[in-house]
């Protein structure tokens, strides 16, 4: 018998996990005076009313009873609830008295590409002008950095998307280069799918079987970390051949002829052996991209956390740029992140070296432009930080006392575990701000309660770069804060509250407009009214007139000289590169289940995801679990020079036999990450997750 709904309330939003940003509802309804509440998609134009499962049950974590609901101070080994007034009088007290006798610098801000834009801009401002302090960075040069340096120095400009998802199905040709869409951003899918329909060729590069590579006409199964080689290869092809397109090169490209000299070096045979990959799908890969009139690459982790991250992706990139399909209809590049707002985060300048707009922190006349949007001398602008784990080193040396981590979790996410935990059980005052008592927050002197996607408003740019306004009105719950309002908040009481006068997210939002002004993601044409109007803008978006930019680089690239920039991409240039060995004789590597996000935080709150996959695994292929000894399902110890984990088994030939994956949603002796190198990207300081060396033994 259906039960009667005795009231209903519907509360709009965005999905906070990936970033496909998908829109939703949440409904909540009230039968037998219980509430009970789904979620459901809805129509918008880059999710058309999709969800993931994860996106399904978003609202099982916001709404889940151990969500933090007051500012908690430590005493000894517990919390004690404190209010907001004694919590911002700690930090207060703290800060000043660190900064006294540490220096200015000794403060430092951790922030995350999950938080809105406008947080994201006033993080950036809230560390250079509240705290006068040169020390910010975040979680997302864990994650996308590699690639939006690739593409600043390639293209002179980092939109993760050079067209938009709607130009997907018209495409002939599609090179996904180290993603696993399907369970990373499911709804995109349906756009390679209908590709796939209208007879794209799908090439896809990964170690592993995937629910990705399915989609494939072929799957080029590789060494891990041996990306580089297979993209010079494929040129090297191109240009043996002659199928690069010399009209193309000769008018928009840089550098071709010392690119062509390099590659003329390479032995395809060597490009064989260095990476697990036969010379006829090589050969094929080059031929069908090049003679189909469009083709599009994307790359995603796989190929970007790598210690070589910026030159691998630079590699895929001469490869679009050689054979010209880039700035035309249904051809050209996306990088395709991770996190929700991924893209926007990386924008207004919370990484160390960045200020809002993509301005650059060393160069004069954008600290002057932005110094005047601020109200501040120029000479006030601290100089250049350090990237988030060189942070972490800082700590350890002594030089940063004190950390404010927001909305992060950097002791699962961060390689070396070890020195991340030693680091923060150091600093001489750790506050975190955060929706749970998360692995991180368990070490803080204070933890501040923060609103969820439920209850926050402000913006988010999507994978393709597209601004999209969040406007959410849930209750919200206990006493917990926006982000937003914390940090002006803490710069009144820090005396600094004249250059953080907000009391909407819209506000900052009309400062960050003009902060972006001329930058290289203008975001000053765009307004609320217009969002809420487009259902989303496209930057750059320059003017009032401006309906964004759907597609880039039709006439000129950013660079000065309007052209891109080849480079020239030697496999070897990495030394340190981990290397097989009788004490490590196999490559890890890792990466998501479709039922968790991130350190899984927040997915492993939720009872119908944390159901799908209760715990990390080994996938591990039927022939090296045999040579090692392992049984189907039984318990590993999974060994690097950095660190063990113990991981349950799960045998398959989807993967390579020189090779196991872990993914990397769980915590402590599951927690892979832990045994990851720190060494890190020269050009973005990016560490590279997906390849280590390991061994492996029963741990029954
Ligand atoms: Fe959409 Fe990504 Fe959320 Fe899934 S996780 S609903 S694909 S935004």
């Amino acid at each position: 018998k259906q039960q009667k709904v005795e009231s209903e309330n519907i509360y709009d939003t965005q999905c906070p996990y990936c970033s496909m940003q998908c829109k939703m509802q949440l409904i909540e309804q009230r039968i037998v005076s219980r509430k009970k509440q789904k979620t459901i998609g809805k129509d918008n134009p880059t999710s058309q009313g999709r969800l993931c499962v994860k996106g399904m049950n978003a609202h099982q974590h916001a709404l889940h009873q151990d969500r933090l609901k007051q500012p908690m101070r430590r005493i000894g080994d517990e919390f004690e609830p404190i209010s907001w007034e004694e919590a911002y009088q700690l930090i207060t007290e703290q800060f000043v008295n660190i900064q006294r006798e540490d220096g200015k610098d000794a403060l430092s801000v951790y922030g995350s590409a999950s938080i809105t834009n406008e947080e994201a801009y006033l993080l950036g401002k809230f560390a250079r002008v509240a705290l006068e302090t040169k020390h910010i960075d975040y979680n997302g040069r864990l994650c996308m950095a590699s690639a939006a340096t690739a593409a600043n120095l390639t293209f002179g400009i980092d939109r993760g998307f050079t067209n938009t998802l709607q130009e997907i199905p018209d495409t002939r040709c599609i090179i996904l280069a180290g993603t696993n869409i399907a369970e990373c951003q499911p709804t995109i899918m349906p756009y390679f799918e209908k590709a796939k329909e209208n007879g794209a060729y799908i090439i896809a590069i990964d170690p592993r079987e995937t629910r990705t590579t399915e989609l494939a006409d072929l799957h080029i199964k590789n060494i891990p970390g041996s990306d580089i080689a297979i993209a010079n290869g494929i040129l090297k092809i191109l240009i043996d051949l002659d199928l690069i397109d010399h009209d193309f090169i000769a008018e928009r490209t840089e550098d071709f002829t010392e690119v062509k000299k390099y590659i003329e070096t390479i032995n395809l045979d060597d490009v064989v052996k260095t990476t697990g990959v036969s010379l006829d799908s090589l050969y094929q890969t080059a031929l069908v991209f090049s003679r189909e009139p469009s083709g599009m690459i994307f790359t995603a982790r796989g190929i970007e956390q790598q210690i070589n991250g910026t030159e691998t992706v630079r590699s895929f990139l001469n490869l679009l740029l050689a054979t010209g399909k880039i700035g035309k209809e249904a051809s050209g590049y996306g990088a395709i992140t991770g996190q929700g707002n991924g893209q926007g985060a990386r924008e207004h300048g919370q990484k160390a070296d960045q200020l809002p707009g993509y301005r650059s922190i060393e160069n004069v006349a954008d600290r002057q432009y932005i110094a005047n949007v601020w109200g501040i001398e120029e000479q006030q602008l601290p100089g250049k930080g350090v990237s988030a784990y060189e942070m972490f080193e800082k700590v350890i040396a002594g030089e940063i006392t004190s950390m404010f981590v927001v909305c992060s979790n950097p002791i699962v996410s961060n390689p070396n575990a070890n020195l991340i935990k030693k680091a923060l059980k150091q600093l001489r005052f750790l506050v975190v701000s955060d929706l749970f008592l998360s692995e991180t927050a368990k070490l803080a002197d204070l933890v501040l309660p923060a609103t969820s996607y439920l209850e926050d408003e402000g913006t988010v740019t999507n994978v393709e770069g597209r601004v999209m306004l969040r406007e959410a009105s849930y209750p919200i719950q206990g006493e917990a804060k926006h982000d937003w309002e914390i940090l002006c908040d803490i710069a009144h009481q820090l005396g600094k509250g004249d250059y953080f006068d907000f009391s909407h997210a819209e506000e900052i939002f009309e400062e960050l407009r003009i902060a972006t002004k001329g930058g290289k993601a203008d975001y000053s044409g765009i307004t609320y009214e217009k969002l809420r109007q487009e259902q989303g803008v496209l930057w750059p978006c320059p003017s009032p007139d401006s309906t964004g930019t759907a597609r880039l680089f039709e006439k000129n690239f950013a660079h000065k000289n309007g052209k891109a920039q080849m480079a020239v991409v030697p496999y070897q240039s990495i030394k340190n590169k981990p290397r097989l060995s009788k004490e490590y004789p196999l490559y890890l590597t890792t990466g998501r289940v479709m039922s968790h996000y991130l350190t899984g935080e927040q997915t492993r709150k939720s009872p119908s995801l944390a159901a799908r996959d209760i715990e990390a695994f080994l996938e591990i292929h039927p022939h090296t679990a045999e040579k090692y000894g392992i049984e189907a399902d039984s318990l590993v110890r999974v060994t690097s020079a950095k660190g063990w984990i113990i991981v349950r088994s799960r045998i398959s030939k989807a993967i390579r036999k020189d090779t196991v994956f872990v993914p990397f949603h769980w915590t402590e002796k599951q927690n892979v990450n832990q045994l990851v190198s720190d060494e890190l990207d020269p050009y973005c300081r990016m560490p590279g997750f997906k390849m280590s060396v390991v061994r492996l033994s029963p741990a029954n």
